[in-house]
């Protein structure tokens, strides 16, 4: 049976890019190596680590005097990475969900942390807006998609202090304007690539920020003085990496991308909003591109495990929504094609019509 691919993360990678990708382990680029057992630093894999640099920063439109790194530890190490280098006394965090949270925990390690702004109070379903950003703070820190809510920053905000951005799973999905960012990072693993590669691109006059004096592998100067090269980076993860951003160029590039998904996203919630067995749960102005959050509508909860069941049948993967929210979420992510959501759409208007 077709499977329709709704994983929230690690999630659907590009065809071309799994394919190029199971080539490049068995003969790499023609050297009658595998991809995987050969040196990071020949020739061969500097080329594919040039190329997916240029390709990202080409597709994201990232100006001069930035630079971009790919290293191990996820997401989640730069939680920490980011306060041990940049924190000096006090550092300001949105708190938009699990992700931010379990980033100002780690914040608290290094110096003060002020909330700035917060949509705890109605369990993370919007995106604060209209909060003031004190001009003392070393950075202000967001989330730019809340991967768990479905919930996504639709402009780049003003700030007077450095912004640093986590953009795990929607970053290369809609047009960004990066200069309004000193730092956006991510794990690669939603959006662009398999698990175990970070990308972090970085404003050059951070470096000089620097707060303490850091072990090695935490100072983010070693990462972009080495090149991404100061130990062995995750070699395949960013093979597979530029072969999705090869394959986001091919399509039409950020433009495309971003129409598509836009597409996708209207078509899916056009039917969240139609549907009377069905609701939105996160405020319309704020609702992601990229996680699709919904739930069964009042009246008919009792619903869920049916519904789950039956869009299994079809083939649907990855819609149950995660604990914190329960009911459905739907990732469609770059790779995510407009037949899946029209699948989605499809079963759902057949759900409703057996419960009429
Ligand atoms: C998945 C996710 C993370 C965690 O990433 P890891 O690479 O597993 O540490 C962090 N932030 C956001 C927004 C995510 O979606």
């Amino acid at each position: 049976m077709k499977k329709y691919n709704f994983n929230a993360g690690p999630s659907i990678l590009p065809d071309a890019a799994l394919e190029a990708a199971a080539k490049a382990i068995i003969d790499f680029d023609g050297t009658g190596l595998s991809l995987l057992s050969i040196s990071h630093r020949t020739k061969e894999f500097e080329g594919v680590l040039e190329e997916a640099k240029s390709l990202f920063k080409e597709l994201l439109n990232i100006p001069d005097g930035y630079s971009i790194y790919f290293v191990g530890g996820g997401a989640s190490t730069q939680f920490f990475h980011i306060p041990a280098n940049f924190l000096k006394t006090k550092a300001g965090y949105v708190n938009t969900g699990v992700w931010s949270k379990k980033a100002i925990k780690e914040a608290k390690f290094y110096g003060e942390v002020e909330v700035v702004a917060s949509s705890e109070d109605r369990n993370f379903t919007y995106i604060p807006k209209g909060f003031d950003i004190p001009s003392d703070l070393d950075y202000l820190y967001i989330c730019s998609n809340n991967t768990i809510y479905g919930t996504e920053y639709k402009t780049d905000l003003d700030s007077p202090v450095p912004l640093i951005a986590d953009m795990s799973s929607d970053i290369l999905s809609r047009p960004v304007d990066v200069s309004k960012y000193a730092m956006i990072y991510g794990g690669a693993q939603k959006n662009l690539a398999p698990a175990g590669v970070t990308f972090v691109i970085i404003r050059d006059d951070m470096l000089e920020r620097v707060a303490r004096p850091l072990p090695t592998m935490v100072n983010v100067k070693t990462h972009v003085e080495n090149n991404s090269m100061f130990n062995t980076p995750p070699v395949f993860p960013i093979y597979v990496l530029r072969e999705t951003l090869k394959w986001m160029k091919s399509i039409g590039g950020m433009e495309e991308m971003y129409r598509r998904n836009q597409e996708k996203a209207a078509l899916l919630y056009a039917e969240i909003d139609r549907n009377s067995l069905f609701r939105g749960t996160v405020e319309k102005e704020d609702r992601s591109l990229m996680n699709i959050c919904f739930v069964m509508s009042d009246g008919n909860e009792a619903l869920a495990p049916e519904f789950l069941e039956f869009a299994k049948a079809k083939g649907m993967v990855g819609i149950k929504g995660h604990r914190l929210v329960g009911g459905f979420r739907a990732s469609c992510y770059n790779a995510c094609p407009k037949e899946s959501v029209e699948a989605l759409v499809a079963c759902m208007q057949e759900f409703e019509k057996m419960h009429k």
